[in-house]
Parts: C-alpha cells; sequence; structure tokens
C-alpha cells in the first residue's frame, strides 16, 4: 500500500481488526520509509447501493460522503477523525447488510444520527438541524430538549437548600414593612 505521506510502496501492518460484524477488516499500517502510520480499509466486493433521494432521485452510496457530513457536524469539536472513520465504516457495513439494492436518505440519515448522538451531542444536534428541516423552534426544541434534561435535573437538585434558608420567611414582610414605612 503506498504510504500517503511519502508514496513509498513499503509498510507494516501494525494493527488489524474486523469491523461491521465481519464484513470488513480496518488495518493501520506503518510506513517503513518515512515511520508515518495511515489506515486502510480491506472489504468485500460486492455490487453497489443506491440511494434514494428525498426527490426520488438517485445516486451511488458513497461513505466518503456520510464521513464528509459527520466530518462537517462535528466541525470544532473535539473528536478523532479516526473515532469518525470508523463510525462511517460502520454504517456502511450495516447499510450493505441490511439492504440488497436501494437505500433511502432517511435511513442513512438516522443511522448517522444515531452514531453522533454516541459521540457527541452538539455534533448530533448541528446534524439533526440541517437533516431534519424541523419546520419550526417547537419540533426542534422537542428533539434538543431530551438531550440536555439530565444536566438541568442534577443542577436543580441543588437549589431547593438555596431556595428555601432557615429563618428566610421573615424577609418579606421586613421589606414590605419598610416600603410601607417609605411610602408614609
Ligand atoms: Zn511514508
Amino acid at each position: 500500500m503506498q504510504c500517503p505521506f511519502c508514496r513509498t510502496d513499503e509498510d507494516r501492518v501494525v494493527d488489524s481488526r474486523s469491523i461491521g460484524e465481519g464484513n470488513a477488516i480496518r488495518r493501520r499500517r506503518k510506513c517503513l520509509a518515512c515511520g508515518k502510520r495511515f489506515t486502510t480499509y480491506e472489504r468485500m466486493e460486492v455490487q453497489p447501493r443506491v440511494v434514494i433521494k428525498k426527490n426520488s432521485t438517485r445516486e451511488s452510496f458513497s461513505r466518503e460522503k456520510i464521513l464528509a457530513g459527520m466530518i462537517k457536524a462535528c466541525e470544532k469539536r473535539n473528536i478523532s477523525l479516526h473515532d469518525l472513520e470508523n463510525q462511517a465504516a460502520t454504517i456502511e457495513a450495516e447499510i450493505f447488510e441490511q439492504h440488497d439494492s436501494e437505500v433511502s436518505t432517511k435511513v442513512i440519515g438516522e443511522k448517522v444520527g444515531d452514531a453522533l448522538k454516541g459521540i457527541d451531542h452538539v455534533a448530533y444536534v448541528r446534524f439533526a438541524s440541517v437533516y431534519r428541516e424541523f419546520k419550526d423552534v417547537n419540533a426542534f426544541l422537542a428533539e434538543l430538549i431530551p438531550l440536555v434534561r439530565p444536566r438541568i435535573d442534577v443542577q436543580d437538585l441543588g437549589q431547593p437548600a438555596l431556595a428555601d434558608p432557615p429563618g428566610g420567611t421573615s424577609e418579606p414582610s421586613g421589606v414590605a414593612g419598610a416600603l410601607g414605612a417609605s411610602g408614609s
């Protein structure tokens, strides 16, 4: 395999594992000339899958497109390209397993959304807001709130003690009395 950095055609496989339920093999390689590492994927040669788009036009399935979409959603988030490549390869393997010839963009979008949800909530919301084409802000919030709710609940646990301090009940009448006094 030609090294993407120095173009030398000599490398050593340093790690090799199967992904997507054994449909593909991911190999980490180390270039023997420059020492840099790169990754290759080996997969079964099968008939291509066709993606049916929302407007009913068709195009050939592309893992690169899935990866590009994920990279865009994860922009400026602290997520390694390696993780995204693995996710894209897993999604591709699943689609080839579950769909014989054609697959809709809806199915692909849901898989990408699920993968992003497990990686980074901000990336997921970014992706969902484009892909789901939320009709209004309420539909968008309905998707967003369950993702942030756990954090809000944890913060709320600390609130009651502060909101109701012991002996604080006499304060309002004191303030009201002071206001009444200044008014007369
Ligand atoms: Zn090299």
